[in-house]
């Protein structure tokens, strides 16, 4: 158990901070007529039922229906625009500019250094190895003092690979600040949620989103799960109506349809199965690391110039080649059957001499 103290960890002008209180804060009971937030009476004809009127500040039906599903309290959830709004506002709480730092373990998610960066905090690397796992000794080497926040991409982007659970419990119990581990990939991947481990460790922040499994990337919408006294930090830092009522309805939607959620991760294996196949016989691709991911990490001769030659063909994958240990390699997320066929051809069409 890590004896971190949330109170303590905030920044002082976070901890003192009274927070905006908007019009459906103020409101308790069961008004018909609302006329407290100079909304309009109606909404435009043939624009939903209901637009018209601000959201649920603290989005409650999505939050109850969540907590139901993943077994936690609802005041242990945070719901943002996209989980960057989360990665942003961990910043914001806990991080003095100029003077905190964080640690992240590249290769990995780009936002983590972008979030440090706006917020002018200082970013520590503790680069992963070989296999892209972290190295425990050189992480403890890099932590400070002013080490608040840790970011442990789970499965990581984007190598696809996951970390042992022992490796993150033992930083989660022994580090002094918040460990947060990014799982946006994880519906993806049999390995178990750090979620259920949440109670044990109150300095751990497990994030996840709609935007991956769920289909729901153009609703905006991501998750943070945590102790109920850094959810309530986040909450009085956020926008007070952080999150739109189209991505509130489609969430819920979603989250009415976890047999469709089980039966698209498992044709999305199938496709990355059929694509690792296909992928390894091309001359020229020399590695692909094993993913547990919606995307695979493939090593291959002459990277850049095969992204090139594949966007003149319409199709567009990441080049990774200039992140730290994936020299030479492209990121493919796993498409459809037919945009992965599509993708096989055109690079196995490839020839030596245009590269
Ligand atoms: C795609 C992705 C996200 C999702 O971000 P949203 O803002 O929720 O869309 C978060 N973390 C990682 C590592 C990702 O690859």
């Amino acid at each position: 158990m890590s004896n971190v103290n949330i109170d303590s960890l905030l920044r002082e002008n976070i901890r003192q901070l009274k927070p905006y209180s908007s019009a459906r804060d103020e409101f308790e009971g069961d008004g018909s007529i609302f006329l407290d937030a100079n909304e309009s009476p109606v909404p435009m004809v043939d624009l939903p039922k209901g637009i018209n009127r601000y959201p649920d500040p603290l989005q409650k039906t999505v939050k109850a229906k969540l907590a139901k599903l993943k077994g936690v309290a609802p005041n242990g959830i945070f719901l943002g625009n996209g989980s960057d709004e989360a990665v942003d506002l961990l910043f914001r709480c806990f991080c003095n500019p100029g003077l905190d730092n964080v640690v992240v373990f590249p290769p990995t998610y780009g936002m983590y250094e972008v979030c440090a960066a706006i917020n002018q905090v200082e970013v520590v690397t503790s680069q992963l190895d070989e296999n892209f796992n972290i190295n425990v000794d050189d992480f403890w080497k890099k932590v400070n003092n002013q080490t608040k926040l840790v970011f442990i991409c789970n499965p990581n982007n984007p190598s696809g690979n996951t970390q042992q659970r022992s490796t993150i419990e033992e930083i989660a119990k022994s580090f002094n600040g918040l460990v947060v581990v990014d799982e946006a990939y994880i519906d993806f991947c049999a390995e178990e949620s750090l979620v259920p481990r949440l109670n044990s460790y109150p300095n751990l922040v497990v994030l996840q989103t709609f935007s991956k499994a769920w289909g729901l990337a153009g609703a905006r919408l991501g998750i943070a799960f945590a102790d109920s006294k850094i959810i309530a930090a986040m909450n009085k830092v956020k926008f007070p109506y952080n999150v739109g009522l189209p991505a509130i309805a489609l969430a819920e939607k979603a989250l009415s349809k976890v047999e469709e959620l089980q039966q698209r991760v498992a044709e999305t294996k199938a496709n990355k199965e059929w694509l690792v196949e296909q992928l390894s016989s091309i001359p020229g691709v020399e590695r692909i690391y094993p993913s547990k991911a919606n995307f695979l990490l493939v090593k291959t001769a002459s990277a850049t110039k095969i992204y090139q030659n594949l966007i003149s063909n319409g199709i567009v994958v990441r080049d990774r080649s200039s992140q730290p240990g994936c020299g030479s390699c492209l990121r493919v997320t796993v498409g459809n059957a037919e945009e992965n066929s599509a993708l096989v051809a055109v690079w196995s069409n490839i020839k030596n001499s245009e590269l």
